[in-house]
């Protein structure tokens, strides 16, 4: 079984990538939303790659490749990601990624580096040009992508105008627009489907025990489901739910800067700061649209206008980008809260 067919959204693009298997391009760009499972995807498409006895369904999960390959050793599977990739992400991806992380100088004190440096480029094109030890197939996944640093990327182009035979390069990214042109036009792109609101509520109900209120909040937070089930399994539920439950139906306004600081704390600062993107971003939607619509969506935030909505918007954006450390996080979450006090529906 793949892993992949636990979500049950990816069975189309599946189904596209493993009937045309063994004609797979040098560079495949898997793209599609955050957290929809593109590596899961990545994965089974390498172990299907690498297995001795493939079949169109997958990997067997037997033969010795395959068990090198689950066991987050096969010497011709090689994983570039961020040091930053969240563990819990696809543990399989932070396995196999974490022989590229060793070999760098480390001290304790250093924080994980958030880009994909040069040097694993470097490093992967000496390995690539090795010959593969077990079925001859080599095979690269470089899960987000859009984390490679300028150098990084050069050294990649070189990688993909250059193949070596029978070596994949799989690159995987939510934000393709943010590759370089050049890479994006080496490689064949493959994109995820997404799952709808139903789908996704589905396949978490399956799985856990939801409540109305987080049903509610869940549909604004622009979450995808593996990061919605992450929340859920971290018990943020509740920090999500006041994040984005209409002030007014609880009564529990997030009455001050702090409540705001501490509940985007609570539910993890990215995680949150994501939400409030989407939330800033349904405003926006609603402004575009508001001839049509009678009112506006039922948020905690109600946004001044629509200049409001869209510096927010913008400004999570940069800071998403932006190397964590160079920006005082608690004086930028205070800064929108400035930006959203006094227009909060009451
Ligand atoms: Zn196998």
């Amino acid at each position: 079984m793949n892993d992949s067919e636990a979500l049950p959204w990816l069975a189309p693009t599946w189904q596209q990538l493993s009937h045309r298997w063994e004609q797979l391009p040098h560079g495949l760009l898997i793209t599609g939303p955050p957290a929809v499972g593109k590596s899961a995807l990545a994965l089974d498409l390498a172990r299907l790659l690498l297995c001795h006895q493939p079949e169109q369904k997958g990997g067997c999960r037997q033969c010795a490749a395959c068990q090198l390959f689950d066991s987050s050793i096969h010497p011709d599977f090689h994983v570039l990601a961020p040091e930053t990739l969240s563990a819990p992400d696809s543990s399989s991806l932070y396995k196999h990624a974490q022989r590229y992380w060793t070999s760098k100088k480390s001290s304790a004190a250093r924080k994980p580096s958030q880009v994909i440096g040069v040097d694993a480029i470097r490093t992967l094109a000496e390995t690539l040009t090795s010959t593969a030890t077990q079925n001859g197939r080599k095979l690269s996944v470089i899960a987000n992508a859009e984390d490679l640093n300028h150098n990084a990327g050069n050294a990649l182009l070189k990688l993909l105008e250059e193949p070596t035979p029978d070596t994949h390069l799989v690159l995987v990214s939510a934000q393709p627009y943010l590759l370089p042109a050049t890479i994006r036009s080496r490689c064949i792109r493959l994109d995820c489907t997404a799952p709808t609101t139903q789908q996704t509520l589905d396949w978490l109900c399956t799985r856990h025990n939801i409540d109305l209120d987080f049903h509610n909040g869940m549909t604004k937070s622009g979450l995808g489901p593996l990061e919605l089930e992450r929340v859920i399994t971290e018990g943020r539920m509740q920090a999500l739910t006041g994040l984005v439950s209409p002030s007014g139906a609880g009564g529990n306004a997030l009455a001050s800067p702090q409540e705001f600081v501490s509940t985007c704390a609570e539910l993890g600062l990215k995680r949150a700061l994501t939400v409030v993107q989407n939330l800033a971003l349904m405003e926006l939607r609603w402004h575009a649209q508001k001839g049509a619509l009678q009112s506006a969506p039922a948020t905690r935030f109600r946004f001044a206008n629509r200049d409001m909505a869209m510096k927010t918007f913008y400004d999570i954006g940069r800071i998403l980008r932006h190397p964590a450390g160079t920006v005082d996080e608690q004086l930028f979450l205070e800064d929108i809260f400035a930006d959203l006090q006094g227009q909060q529906i009451l």
